[in-house]
């Protein structure tokens, strides 16, 4: 935490915050009926549509405007899976036990609460400064045991008996490249090509303390971009080069400095047009959901954070309540993933460079002779046939000069072949590439920690509260009058339509206008009682932007108050122009000062 500017987060404002997060229905803690378990949130009905707003927005930003295909694969792997990514063997934390209450810690965080970076430490290390600062149990102030190495992944079991273990998916991306093969398929065999996934992600951290900032079972969306290291340049990127963005450079992680995204390139800041691109890409997002600018930077992975195949990675951090927290990883992760899935699985995960022109070469094939293998071999000699080919030219001169060519067959048996049974030849082939593995740059997106930072920095507090005091009195509060300033785009309620009294006909006249919001795509909350100044503070605290009012002016012209929640302002319209005019506000094609 940052000392000057988190305090600026004042705390009561925090509190206030996720006291109304729970009572409005955005989001509470899982299983409390039963206590309740760290690291587990249900998102209630506004949290769901708020969360559902942003993961729309993401996907116009990655599947419409940068052209990704989307893919939807399971949570559960088999444990090869993660054998191969590396998972299996790398994805822990180092944990610690109090001796006396037994609460485990993860002990580069007591370290770094010490005063000391644990990045990169190892367990022995991280055991031997503990002992040596005398560091204690947060909790009960015991004394803190061995350090051991945790795997934060969910082990689980496919199918009955424990013979098939399994663990819940702790990122979405591995499948990604699995698929790889079908995908480069679906593209025509082309690259580069992006894909995303958007779904949860499974974490079984140590001691989850930063609500939902650090989740056990938590939303990503993530993309893995597909391309040729040997590309220099990357066309698409001419949209971003421009794009001013802060920077905190592992050179000096002190200061940031803001500077445009080609120039960062061309000094060789960031490795390259395909990863500043998405920077690029990932920061007209995150502005685009009402994370303001000055509350956000881009910070890079010293070597020592950094994993070893990685070229380069960027966090997209913003400032919270929490301090500066991550809510994006974009890596360079050159050709790991494939590369190791290829390995592990013994498949072809690799693509064509195509050369300009396709080349001719010259290449010894060998010939069967199948009037010798068939009478030879009868039943086997078409697996003998296929062995000889497969085992290449160069191979069988080496056996036939040694004076045995011996191939062993499927059920392990050997046998003998005689030289007469195959021939070589040279033939001329054309070759359209090369076969290459593709590098990748990685997305990977929070969309709670993203939510976190939209509800944070949309709680705002303002000069004109709707309500009277006699409304303030009715509700036992004196305080502040706080709004939350959601984008229309993300906000879960878009419209707030009510009747002045529930008489005269208004309340029907209401309910008419609100099924002409909903039929336009509008979600919309009828609330037919109470006073209306209440009725506005209510959709202002939940941050709906806009409210249609039907009274007794409505009977006589058919006009309707709108209400605009940043202003407060208020104008009439036709109620049957009514829901146009709300769309058109709501996708920002029309201001409210135009109306
Ligand atoms: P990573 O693969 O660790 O870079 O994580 C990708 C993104 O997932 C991060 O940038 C975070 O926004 C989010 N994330 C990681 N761990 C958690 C967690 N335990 N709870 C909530 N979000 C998380």
């Amino acid at each position: 935490m940052e000392g000057a500017q988190a305090a600026e987060w004042d705390r009561r404002k925090q509190q206030e915050l996720y006291a109304l997060l729970k009572r409005r229905g955005f989001v509470w803690p899982s299983f409390e009926i039963y206590g309740g378990v760290a690291g587990f949130y249900d998102l209630g009905p506004l949290g769901s549509v708020l969360k559902d707003n942003i993961e729309s927005a993401w996907k116009r930003t990655f599947l419409v405007e940068e052209g990704f295909m989307q893919v939807d694969c399971p949570s559960i792997s088999p444990e090869t899976v993660f054998r191969s990514s590396g998972h299996l063997e790398k994805f822990s934390d180092i944990m610690t036990r109090c001796v006396s209450c037994s609460a485990p810690f993860r002990a580069d965080h007591l370290l770094s609460d010490a005063g000391i970076d644990a990045v990169d430490l190892t367990a022995e290390v991280m055991g031997t400064y503990l002992t040596e600062k005398d560091v204690r149990c947060p909790s009960c102030g015991g004394t803190l045991g061995p350090v051991e190495e945790f795997n934060l992944m969910f082990k689980t079991h496919i199918g009955p008996g424990t013979d098939r273990p399994a663990y819940l998916r702790p990122e979405t991306a591995q499948s990604i490249f699995m698929d790889f093969s079908m995908l480069y398929r679906s593209n025509r065999e082309r690259v580069p090509f992006g894909v995303a996934q958007l779904g949860k992600g499974y974490r079984n951290e140590i001691s989850p303390r930063q609500g939902l900032l650090r989740q056990r079972e938590f939303h990503m969306a993530e993309g893995e971009f597909f391309f040729d290291p040997l590309e220099r340049t990357f066309p698409p990127f001419s949209t971003n080069r421009d794009r001013s963005v802060p920077l905190l450079m592992a050179s000096d992680p002190e200061r940031t400095v803001e500077m445009p995204l080609g120039r960062a390139v061309e000094d060789g800041i960031i490795c390259s047009e395909v990863l500043a691109h998405f920077m690029g890409v990932t920061h007209r997002f995150v502005l685009s959901i009402g994370i303001p600018r000055a509350a956000m930077r881009f910070r890079q992975h010293g070597r020592k954070e950094m994993a070893h195949y990685a070229n380069d990675c960027w966090d997209l951090e913003v400032l919270t309540s929490s301090g500066w927290v991550e809510m994006v990883g974009i890596a360079d992760r050159s050709a790991y993933d494939l590369s190791q899935h290829a390995r592990g699985s013994g498949c072809d995960l690799t693509a064509l460079r195509r050369f300009t022109t396709p080349r001719t070469k010259e290449a010894v094939k060998v010939r069967t002779d199948k009037k010798v293998l068939g009478p030879l071999f009868k039943a086997r000699a078409k697996e003998v046939d296929e062995l000889l080919c497969g085992t290449g030219s160069a191979e069988l001169e080496r056996m036939r000069s040694s004076g045995t060519i011996q191939l062993v067959l499927k059920d392990g048996s050997s046998v003998n072949v005689p030289a007469s049974a195959f021939s070589f030849e040279t033939v001329t082939e054309t070759v359209q590439g090369e076969r290459y593995t593709p590098h990748v740059v990685e997305p990977s997106f929070g969309i709670d920690r993203l939510m976190v930072a939209v509800l944070e920095h949309s709680y705002v507090e303002t000069a004109s509260s709707p309500m009277k005091e006699s409304d303030k009195d009715e509700d036992g509060d004196g305080g502040p009058y706080r709004v939350m300033r959601f984008l229309p785009s993300v906000a879960p309620i878009k419209c707030g339509v009510f009747p002045l009294l529930p008489k005269d006909n208004l309340p029907e006249l209401a309910l008419k206008l609100s099924s002409e919001l909903r039929s336009a795509g509008l979600a919309v909350h009828y609330d037919p009682s109470g006073s209306i100044g209440r009725r506005y503070a209510r959709m202002d605290e939940v941050g709906t932007p806009f409210a249609l009012t039907v009274d007794h002016r409505t009977l006589e012209d058919g006009t309707v108050t709108i209400r605009d929640r940043d202003t407060g302002e208020q104008r009439r319209l036709r109620s049957s122009d009514a829901a146009r005019k709300v769309l058109d506000l709501v996708q920002c094609s029309t201001a409210f000062s135009d109306l």
